[in-house]
């Protein structure tokens, strides 16, 4: 099925500014409340959030095999366990519905007063009810870096990274929307020198600026999903803050990786964009050698062109950008991912969440997170109000974006926003 929505030429009778992350070609998905305190599934252009139940209700869904209360729901996991074709249908549809030459919605006030709300009347909610959350650590770069740092700058990868999407499981139910506070973590950590634990809150809380993926039911236990057929299996992407305390994680992680030190918060932004919206943008990824295993092997144009960037803002002060850099630098891709996921027959429900891992560039000032932006602490980074930071302190607020652009297009992915208070007494 052809994906009208995408068409580059069309215009909204919605204003949308020219840096705009979401033109009428974006119709991405999220849920949230209304004014009147009703939660509702909707999507957004320009500056306007718009009810799809309300939509749905009045009849301008007729002809897409839809159950009635499809999206008066809080969360999209029935919509997104539809699958490809339904989302395909409800993205033409909303397209073809806002288009400047449709009077259909465009000349009815009264319909148009129930659908339509300014951005600052909602309040964006977590999107999808996350049942498993996996995060992986498919930017090379990033996993040179660390490597380095801790271990070996000769073997910084270790021997299986080159061959497989390094992954562990995550826990879901820590997972908030963007905007909501986080807490500093406390935990157990070993102060240099020391040789017994010591307790107390982190001292070294970073970010990690990923994406993360969302699928749809892709398969039942004891099958896979293949690398081609992938991409027809996740609905779309967000961004992904994986918040994480480096100074818990290095005491706690051998030998099974972390757990509490990434466990206490990770952030997600409120708009999930489609693959389809994402398909003009798609370009060839790394090469990679040695060749993959057959079920990992994937030909074409397997990454996302995504500008992606963070920025810390100090407490009563400016923003400053800190990290520049883009999705398509990924090792390996979503399609590998999933395909790796599920190559056991582990199955993936409606609404899972799959991390990139941090995404870093080759550049110093493209790096993912503050660990290897200030190389462990030792390089600093200058904040507009001329403090200085080696890590995140207590009411910073770490502002992650991306977008994807060409001549034709912007599409955005918004903001993921977090404020982090302080621990806990
Ligand atoms: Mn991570």
């Amino acid at each position: 099925m052809k994906i009208t929505a995408n068409n580059p030429n069309r215009k909204s009778w919605i204003k949308v500014g020219k840096n705009s992350d979401f033109p009428i070609q974006n119709i991405p998905f999220g849920v949230f409340l209304t004014r009147d305190d009703i939660t509702t599934i909707g999507t957004r252009i320009g500056d306007y959030a718009i009810d799809l139940a309300a939509l749905h209700q009045l009849g301008y869904f007729e002809g897409i095999p839809l159950t009635d209360d499809m999206f008066m729901q809080d969360t999209l996991n029935d919509f997104i366990s539809d699958g490809r074709t339904t989302w395909r249908l409800v993205r033409n549809r909303i397209a073809d519905l806002f288009d400047e030459e449709n009077p259909k919605l465009r000349d009815n006030k009264e319909h148009r007063e129930v659908i339509l709300f300014f951005m600052d009347e909602v309040e964006m909610l977590l999107p999808v009810d996350i049942g498993d959350y996996t995060d992986f650590y498919s930017s090379r770069e990033h996993a040179t870096n660390v490597g380095t740092m801790f271990r070996d700058p000769e073997n910084a990868l270790l021997p299986n990274w080159l061959h497989l999407p390094v992954g562990y499981h995550g826990r879901s139910s820590s997972i908030v929307v963007s905007g909501k506070r986080i807490r500093r973590p406390k935990g157990q950590t070993l102060p240099a020198g020391a040789e017994t634990p010591v307790f107390g809150p982190s001292k070294l809380l970073d970010f990690e600026l990923e994406m993360g993926f969302i699928t749809t039911d892709a398969n039942s236990l004891g099958k896979s999903v293949s690398v081609e057929e992938a991409r027809d299996q996740i609905f779309g992407l967000v961004l992904l803050n994986d918040w994480s305390a480096r100074d818990i994680q290095k005491w706690e992680y051998v030998p099974l990786g972390p757990f509490l030190s990434k466990n206490f918060a990770t952030s997600i932004s409120p708009w999930i964009v489609t693959l389809d919206a994402l398909e003009p943008f798609r370009v060839e990824g790394p090469v990679q050698d040695p060749e993959p295993l057959p079920y990992l092997k994937e030909e074409g144009k397997t990454a996302y062109d995504i500008k992606l960037e963070a920025s810390i803002q100090p407490k009563n002060s400016e923003e400053a950008v800190v990290s520049r850099t883009n999705f398509k630098y990924m090792y390996w891709s979503i399609s590998q991912q999933l395909a790796h996921q599920t190559v056991n027959g582990c199955n993936v429900r409606s609404g899972d969440l799959y991390g990139s891992g941090t995404i870093s560039g080759k550049e110093p000032d493209s790096y993912g997170s503050m660990l290897e932006l200030t190389w462990k602490g030792t390089k600093p980074l200058k904040m507009k109000d001329g403090t200085e930071r080696k890590f995140i302190e207590d009411g910073d607020t770490v502002i992650l974006r991306g977008h994807c652009e060409n001549e034709q297009l912007r599409i955005g992915f918004g903001t993921c926003v977090g404020r982090v208070k302080k621990a806990k007494k």
